[in-house]
């Protein structure tokens, strides 16, 4: 089949999901031409850097690119850039571009990720309020990060504190405003959140926990974010990090099934036949688990793309991986995996007072989730037990468990020699 000569596939969204999508459906199927719409003018490039490397002005823009601007015509990628879809039709299978064009397609993916939550608050459209998801917004925060003294992050999640942090390695008085009655209260266990402000906290950083943001004051520019209904904090910069919500606009319009995401399988295909979806903006059923997961991570987008894509190209593929993600702040390491749960019985391992330790989270005896700072290698060996499903022994005792020194993988050797 000439390339061409079929309707090609088509990707939305030119990110970590639809990047992967694309070299994996050309890698799958050579002989069928494949669109890659991305709605930036850059190339597809990763984010985690942005809160991070980039931010420090440690890496380039060039590093962020996952591949070089002639990588795509050579791999056949016929990648259009600042070119957004602006909606799908799954009957007539087309998607159509903001100049009216409409391309039809064999399979699309909508890899759409996801847009910033913004604060609705008096002040917000004050200047120096700022967000960060694109490049864009990296460099301008990181331009006004370098002329600020006094800077106010709201948020305490990950991306917030990773900001915290690198503003305060370029020399900023720095205070953290999380509603939450800790920081990363969503996505870490309460030991990691508790040597996570810690960290900080040596740093010079301040965190106020359960403070509610209620406006910002200053005339033009912020001046002081408003806590609670006071002027309270003066700052010459804020960073908002309150969350993002999943990009579903052109799924909604064509009436694919959404909740908080694009509904999919775990082979990625959503309520419309030949529509595919993956990324920040897709919710997935997780077999193993039972639960309905919407990931707003680095390997997930990555995965699940590949497996959808390979869907696509006719290789049904199921994305069953246990959900990870991490993140840098300073030269500390946090990495969670699995899908924990309030009432998972935790053992510590390692010495909190030194920063390096690892949180096991068990359920019926298996290990369902790990959370560690400044371990990578037990995390390594605990993705493997978590995705194993394996149980831990019934005869190891609490002290085995909690002791570094005894390895996760001998014990689960130990129960499988039985
Ligand atoms: C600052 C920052 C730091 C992060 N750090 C980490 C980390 O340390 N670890 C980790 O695991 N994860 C991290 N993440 C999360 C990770 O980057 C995301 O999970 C990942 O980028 C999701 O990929 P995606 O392709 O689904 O979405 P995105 O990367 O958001 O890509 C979606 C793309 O689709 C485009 N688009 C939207 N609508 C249209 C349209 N109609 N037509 C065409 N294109 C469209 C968007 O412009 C965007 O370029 C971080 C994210 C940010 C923002």
């Amino acid at each position: 089949m000439a390339a061409g000569s079929t309707p090609p596939y088509v990707v939305i969204g030119g990110g970590q999901a639809g990047f992967w999508a694309a070299d994996t459906l050309r890698k799958a199927d050579p002989d069928r031409e494949c669109i890659l719409l991305a709605a930036e003018p850059l190339p597809p490039h990763e984010r985690p850097p942005l809160s991070k490397g980039y931010l420090l002005g440690r890496q380039s823009r060039d590093s962020l690119l996952f591949r070089a601007p002639d990588f795509y015509a050579a791999a056949g990628i016929d990648l259009r850039l600042s070119c957004p879809a602006t909606a799908i039709d799954p009957d007539a299978r087309t998607v159509t571009l903001a100049d009216g064009t409409r391309l039809s397609y064999q399979a699309a993916m909508i890899a759409t990720g996801a847009r910033l939550r913004r604060l609705s608050v008096p002040g917000a459209d004050l200047t120096g309020i700022h967000y960060l998801r694109s490049v864009t917004d990296a460099d301008s925060l990181g331009q006004a990060l370098r002329a600020a003294g006094r800077v106010a992050v709201i948020g305490g999640g990950f991306i917030g504190m990773e900001v915290a942090a690198a503003a305060r390695e370029l020399g900023c008085a720095v205070t953290v405003v999380e509603a939450e009655p800790r920081i990363m209260n969503r996505g870490a266990p309460a030991e990691i959140s508790d040597a996570i402000a810690a960290l900080h906290a040596a740093k010079g950083v301040t965190i106020l926990t359960g403070r509610r943001v209620t406006g910002f004051a200053g005339d033009r520019a912020v001046a002081a974010v408003e806590l609670d209904g006071h002027a309270a904090l003066p700052c010459d910069l804020a960073v908002v990090g309150i969350g993002i919500q999943p990009e579903t606009g052109l799924a909604e319009a064509a009436g694919i099934a959404c909740r908080d995401g694009i509904l999919v399988d775990a082979w990625g295909r959503t309520s419309a036949e030949a529509v595919f979806a993956a990324g920040d903006v897709a919710r997935r059923e997780d077999p193993g688990s039972g639960l309905s997961l919407r990931q707003e991570a680095f390997q997930n987008a990555q995965g699940q793309a590949v497996a959808a894509a390979k869907t696509m190209a006719g290789q049904p593929t199921p994305y069953l991986e246990t959900p990870w993600l991490w993140s840098d702040q300073y030269d500390e390491n946090v990495q969670i995996a699995g899908i924990p749960a309030a009432d998972d019985r935790l053992i510590l391992r390692g010495d909190p007072a030194a920063r390096a330790f690892t949180v096991l989270h068990l359920r019926s005896g298996r290990l369902v989730a790990a959370s560690v700072i400044n371990t990578i290698r037990e995390m390594r060996a605990c993705r493997r037990l978590i995705e194993a499903g394996l149980r831990v022994p019934e005869d190891a005792t609490e002290a085995e468990l909690a002791d570094p020194e005894v390895r996760l993988l001998d014990l689960t050797r130990r129960l499988k020699g039985r």
